[in-house]
């Protein structure tokens, strides 16, 4: 049995996470509470009091927050009222283990950043990223736009990070804009955010997009790592894609980077989609690896909603995707790989040894990371947000804003806030996913308090029996039997609601 303890005015304020104490203070000097009134707790930052079912004038609360969570249904509080008194039975170790997990969150953190450039030249059939086409005359002051988005949450941020180890430039093509505009970006990250000296700096290139100059002009700027969208070595897996380069056109986006002194090449390809064959992919697999990249990311076609290419298929004009044939494309990618000395690291990526992908494990060990630029995402302080997504309303709304609450910025869409639970949940999740490390059952402790085996032990007991995961020491690991249907391990660490 949890001890529980029974609070009244005089005692709240000594048992609750110093950051809801002003709240709880702010509540408890109402004398005037009604029966069917609840509580809303919103995060940890503010809690506000409505009326059931509808909202009373006389009340002076505003309506509770989208995705504030019910304060009577949080697994932590229990709420009762009484006509001018309200008492609450808290679980005392739950906040123990609540208020260390705040203070985690809210302590000055090692981030990773990321830079959303939403334009393109054309939009390949498959795409779902909130990218632009005809829109480059818009470059210049997206630019600035965002280099002042940085700067603005970097100042209401003062404190609360260390520095910043990664920065990664996706979208989109970063490769569109100007190695000055790059190094523009970079600066500011380097001023305002304390980018390390030996920060992992990655642009994503698109083949076509690029010459000798500017390539060397993106390393000069400080890019340290190039990600090369190749995607196939055959012409017709371009075409079916809207691709507007060409193979030689990848080929040679390879050699240009590597003449400019890039000593850390990624490749992207994409594999299980309409008309490919086995024998096409390990040609693809064969022909690239030839080229002795450092990294390489392997995409399972995703037929997303409102593409051309998924109501091509929806229409019959495209046949659908052999899920079976890209299960076997997924274990001859395995095999040639490690042959050709890969590491899988990750379910979908592999390295040379000691080329991981920094930016990508930041997110995998779900540490914290911030989103710059329209539709971008981030995540730190206990918070998951975005931002709006047309490029002219994000220009428009960061012109015209000013420093709001860490991290986020004038351009923010929405934010969730992430509960404990949550946070657990996604840190299983995101760390199963690096295969080769597994997750750290003592790690995940220390952060959350609790052991993995006491919180989800029989679901590790049931994954281990069906040969989906197995437990090596003080980690966690999917079977290799699991990298094909992990979504069937995740699921059972997600909350029953
Ligand atoms: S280049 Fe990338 S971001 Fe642009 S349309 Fe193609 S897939 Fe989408």
């Amino acid at each position: 049995m949890l001890p529980l303890l029974t609070i009244n005015e005089e005692t709240i304020p000594n048992c609750l996470p110093n950051l809801l104490k002003k709240s709880i203070k702010f509540v408890t000097l109402r004398k005037t509470q009604h029966l069917d009134e609840f509580f809303y707790f919103s995060g940890w930052f503010e809690m506000v009091p409505v009326r059931l079912g509808r909202q009373d004038s006389n009340l002076r609360y505003p309506a509770p927050k989208a995705g504030a969570l019910p304060l009577g249904h949080s697994p932590m509080w229990r709420v009762l009222y009484h006509r001018d008194m309200m008492t609450a039975t808290i679980d005392v170790q739950k906040i123990a283990l609540y208020e260390k997990w705040i203070g985690q969150v809210n302590s000055p953190s090692i981030l990773s950043l990321y830079a959303h450039i939403p334009f393109c030249t054309t939009r390949c059939t498959y795409c779902a990223f909130n990218t632009y086409t005809g829109l480059e005359a818009l470059i210049e002051p997206f630019v600035e736009a965002l280099c002042h988005e940085m700067i603005l949450v970097a100042q209401s941020g003062a404190g609360k990070f260390v520095s910043a180890h990664t920065l990664y430039f996706g979208g989109g093509t970063p490769s569109l804009l100007s190695p000055d505009q790059v190094g523009q970006i970079i600066t500011t990250a380097h001023k305002y955010f304390n980018l390390e000296t030996h920060a992992e700096i990655t642009l994503e290139v698109n083949p076509g997009s690029i010459d000798f100059g500017k390539i060397k002009g993106f390393k000069a700027a400080g890019i340290n790592r190039v990600s090369i969208g190749v995607q196939s070595a055959q012409s017709a897996d371009l075409e079916l894609f809207g691709r507007k380069h060409s193979f030689e056109d990848a080929a040679q986006a390879f050699q240009l980077a590597r003449r400019a002194g890039f000593e850390n090449v990624s490749i992207d390809l994409i594999y299980g989609a309409p008309y490919q064959t086995r024998a096409g992919w390990q040609n693809t697999l064969d022909t690239v690896l030839a080229w002795e990249p450092d990294h390489a990311s392997l995409y399972t076609l995703t037929l997303e909603p409102q593409t051309l290419l998924e109501r091509q298929v929806s229409s019959g004009k495209v046949p659908f995707p052999d899920s079976d044939l890209a299960a076997d494309m997924y274990e001859d990618a395995k095999e040639t790989l490690a042959h050709g000395g890969f590491r899988q690291y990750e379910i979908s990526n592999w390295s040379r040894p000691g080329f991981e992908s920094r930016h990508n494990r930041q997110y995998w060990l779900n540490k914290p990371f911030l989103g710059f630029g329209p539709g971008a995402h981030g995540a730190a302080a206990g918070v998951r947000y975005w931002n709006v997504r047309p490029v002219n309303d994000y220009i428009r709304q960061i012109e015209q804003g000013k420093v709001c609450a860490y991290p986020f910025s004038p351009a923010l869409a929405d934010h969730e806030v992430a509960t404990i639970e949550m946070a657990m949940t996604e840190t299983i999740i995101l760390g199963l996913r690096l295969v080769h490390d597994g997750l750290d059952c003592a790690a995940f402790e220390r952060r959350f308090g609790r052991s993995i085996y006491k919180v989800y032990g029989n679901q590790i007991d049931q994954l281990a029996q069906q040969g989906l995961l197995r437990k090596n020491q003080d980690r966690l690991y999917l079977t290799e039997k699991a990298y094909l249907v992990s979504n069937r391990v995740f699921v059972q660490f997600m909350p029953d609601d």
